[in-house]
């Protein structure tokens, strides 16, 4: 076996293979940036070599550098992980130059498969279903119109280099084929450096299911199933899981069967992904393969047991597939979710920073036998950088069923602690607990049917408000009662006000009373007061258990519901949330939904409203830049009379371009810089007036 490989890449994937290289008692090399000298891949691998300044082009994309490290350090081979140099034919080329092996696909693999356009004239030939379009180059707008006309809008023009959703657009129409074509080359040549492009039929609300590949150098060829990747944003997977709840026995075993062929028909070798789309009818159509480790490769080792970095390892050094399609068996159901550095509430605004709390859910098998597992690249303390892309932790979870599982999830996500920076994890709670996602009806068109104007926040409806009132009173409570023996003397009608912080502004006034406590441990009943009756609210809450973890700033509750009507309570009966305390003031954060909160005895909280209310600064007549970045493109000239919603300017951070856009309808009248400036967090970038 190898003795020592050099892993080119960082964040979570590197550490993810350098866990199955000490299973496998294979010494690791890592290498780093200026800005990741002290990441946890530097630290678990047993040596290290740096690269050189920050950027990528600096450093993981330094095919010299890496091969160079690999001679110094006497590797026998190269692990590529995902992005960076992965995909790349000219650097296993000059690998293989060089003597070491390049753990992955062969260089002609990559090469007919990286591009769309030459991969899908070899699918094509290999009797693959292909979405219908034109494989060519082509060569203007007016062939590009030609074109749109035969295959039918809608359709989607393509960069043939592109990758990572990016390069890609839709159109609708003539006219809008007019307009995005040209765009999209000049794109194409920024983003990939290849100005080609081709169209193909816009299949409408398909799903993306893919299907896993593990081929070894003796053209033994076995399929692992398939990954439904349906919930995306911008075509970037968000939440992938496996087995698709759409798939049959059937379809399954066809598409498995064309990806095979594909394989053969590049005598590829190594894991490989074989992406599809698959419309409402179960018909699928091949979109490209990718030819590496994917990024959402977990949720294929939960339900086949198969370690794919293992296989991939032993593949390279020369061994023979020992799974035969017989032995592949699917069980149970795996769900993953990508944890990025990002406001939801914001437009998914990249967000950098130090993470002053880092405390994911453990990673174990739980009584239920349902399992989490978390790859992650951080550790509490590290800095989020603007130079790699903001993936902090995918987090899977795996159970006997569907429902098992999202339910794991669902919890762990509860668990999860991250402060310090922004990041999507309400937004993911939310999705896992909407019922379209419960019951698998699942489209790319996901996200965007669901959240048409970004995402607010969740506002919980009038069961679920008096029972997370009910918890924050009760935190309340036992916080003062720390200090007496029992509720004498303590008022006994509460009100709790709530403030909504998602960008739906609603308020909510809750009244309680206190009606007892039972035994000699505090259990409070609180009932609420309502005028009228509220279908589905509890008569009385009883809870019984409080817990305050304060490492993790959870509060457990366990509560019992008492309801005269029989509707069904949507609530579990333990509740896990985050409440940031300041008496009386009460933040409570629970799946998605965030709240503000004063709790105050009643008869006090009534003379409130005779208060003044505090003045807000109105800070609307300015557009600052949310994160620190470089101005790419100033859309709008001054004196222009602007649109709610409308793209003023883009911010490029983190290798993702940020349009801001209008939150109101102004006049642009002033701009304060121009294309090509550094911009640091909150500097203004242009002034509005208002009519
Ligand atoms: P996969 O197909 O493995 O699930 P994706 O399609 O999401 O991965 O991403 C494709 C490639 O783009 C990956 O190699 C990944 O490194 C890179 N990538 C993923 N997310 C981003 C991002 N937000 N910005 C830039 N590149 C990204
Ligand atoms: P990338 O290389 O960026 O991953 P893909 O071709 O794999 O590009 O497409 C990414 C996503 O874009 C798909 O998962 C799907 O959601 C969407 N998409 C791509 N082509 C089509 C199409 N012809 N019709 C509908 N959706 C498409
Ligand atoms: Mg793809």
């Amino acid at each position: 076996m190898f003795k020592k490989i050099l892993i080119a890449n960082r964040g979570e994937i590197a550490c993810r293979v350098i866990k199955t290289a000490k299973k496998m008692n294979i010494k690791t090399v890592a290498v780093f940036s200026d800005a990741d000298r002290y990441s946890e891949h530097v630290r678990l691998a047993d040596d290290a070599v740096h690269l050189g300044g920050s950027s990528a082009s600096e450093s993981y994309l330094r095919s010299d550098l890496i091969i160079k490290a690999c001679k110094e350090k006497n590797c026998d081979a190269l692990h590529p992980g995902y992005g960076f140099l992965s995909e790349n034919a000219d650097f296993v080329g000059d690998l293989n130059k060089a003597g070491i092996i390049f753990i992955g696909p062969s260089k002609s693999a990559i090469a007919s498969m990286g591009d769309k356009i030459e991969s899908k004239k070899i699918a094509k030939s290999a009797n693959v279903n292909t979405v219908p379009g034109h494989i060519g180059i082509i060569k203007d707008k007016n062939e590009a119109i030609k074109i749109s006309e035969e295959i039918g809008y809608p359709v989607m023009i393509k960069a043939s280099a592109g990758g990572g959703g990016k390069g890609m657009r839709i159109a609708f129409s003539k006219d809008e084929v007019s307009d995005s074509f040209e765009r999209a080359e000049s794109e194409a040549l920024n983003s990939f450096g290849d100005k080609r492009i081709f169209i193909e039929k816009f299949i409408t609300e398909p799903r993306h299911i893919e299907i896993q590949i593990l081929a070894d150098n003796y053209g033994n060829i076995v399929y692992l199933g398939e990954r439904e990747c349906s919930i995306q944003r911008r075509n970037q997977k968000v939440i992938e899981e496996a087995p698709s709840p759409f798939l049959d026995e059937q379809t399954r075993k066809k598409m498995g069967d064309q990806a095979t062929q594909l394989s053969r028909k590049v005598c590829y070798s190594s894991t490989g992904t074989v992406e599809f789309i698959v419309d409402k009818e179960k018909n699928f159509y091949f979109l490209e393969m990718n030819t590496r480790l994917q990024v959402e490769h977990p949720v294929t080792e939960l339900i086949t047991g198969i370690d794919l970095v293992e296989q991939m390892i032993n593949i390279a050094y020369g061994k023979k597939l020992n799974i035969t399609q017989k032995d592949v068996k699917l069980k149970g159901s795996a769900i993953e979710i990508r944890i990025y550095a990002e406001n939801p509430y914001k437009n998914f605004l990249p967000s950098i920073g130090r993470l002053t709390k880092y405390n994911p859910p453990k990673e174990k098998k739980y009584p239920d036998g349902s399992i989490i597992r978390n790859d992650t690249g951080v550790r509490e303390g590290d800095e989020v950088s603007m130079f790699y892309d903001p993936m902090i932790a995918k987090l899977c979870s795996w159970g006997e069923t569907r429902d098992v599982s999202i339910k794991r999830m669902e919890s762990a996500l509860d668990n999860f602690l991250l402060e310090g920076i922004d990041h999507n994890i309400p937004f993911l709670s939310a999705i896992l607990a909407s019922k379209r996602f419960k019951s698998a009806d699942l489209s790319t068109s996901f996200i965007q049917n669901e959240y048409k104007d970004g995402f607010k926040g969740i506002i919980p409806n009038n069961q679920e408000e008096w029972t997370l009132g009910t918890i924050i009173l009760a935190y309340h409570i036992t916080e003062i009662l720390k200090d007496f023996e029992s509720l004498e003397g303590f008022s006994e009608e509460w009100q709790v006000h709530i403030n909504y912080k998602s960008l739906v502004s609603k308020t909510s006034k809750l009244n309680f009373k206190i009606k007892k406590q039972v035994g000699d441990k505090i259990q409070l009943l609180i009932q609420p007061i309502t005028s009228k009756k509220i279908s589905g609210v509890a008569n009385e809450y009883l809870i019984f258990d409080i817990q305050k973890d304060f490492i993790k700033k959870l509060v457990t509750a366990s509560i019992r519901l008492f309801s005269d009507s029989n509707n069904e309570v949507s609530f579990p009966e333990k509740i896990q949330c985050r409440i940031n305390y300041q008496n009386p003031s009460l933040d409570l954060i629970y799946r998605g939904i965030s709240m503000s909160t004063t709790v105050l005895p009643r008869h006090i909280a009534e003379h409130h409203k005779y208060m003044k209310p505090i003045k807000i600064v109105d800070k609307s007549n300015y557009l600052t830049c949310p994160m620190p970045g470089k101005l790419i493109r100033v859309l709008v000239k001054e004196n222009d009379i602007v649109d709610e919603g409308q793209p003023l300017c883009v911010v490029e951070a983190m290798k993702m371009e940020n349009t801001l856009t209008a939150s109101k309808k102004c006049m642009v009248n002033k701009i304060n810089h121009k294309e090509g400036t550094t911009l640091s967090v909150d500097q203004i970038i242009m002034e509005f007036i208002f009519k």
